[in-house]
C-alpha cells in the first residue's frame, strides 16, 4: 500500500482525504507550506481573492 500525504486541515481520523495541491503564502515576513485537498485549496483561493485583487506584487 503506498503512503499517501493527507490535507493538512484535517484531522487523522480522516486519513483518505489525498493532498491534490501544495500552496506556499507568505504573511508578515513568514513564508508557510500547506498541503491541501482540492475543497482546501479551492477555498483557501477564495478567501485570499478578494486580497490578492488589490495588493501589489514583491519582486
Ligand atoms: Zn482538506
Amino acid at each position: 500500500m503506498a503512503l499517501v500525504k493527507v490535507c493538512d486541515m484535517h484531522d487523522l481520523a480522516e486519513w483518505w482525504v489525498e493532498v491534490e495541491a501544495t500552496r506556499t503564502f507568505a504573511i508578515d515576513g513568514r513564508s508557510y507550506e500547506v498541503d491541501l485537498c482540492g475543497e482546501h485549496d479551492a477555498a483557501l483561493t477564495a478567501a485570499l481573492q478578494p486580497y490578492v485583487e488589490v495588493s501589489r506584487k514583491v519582486a
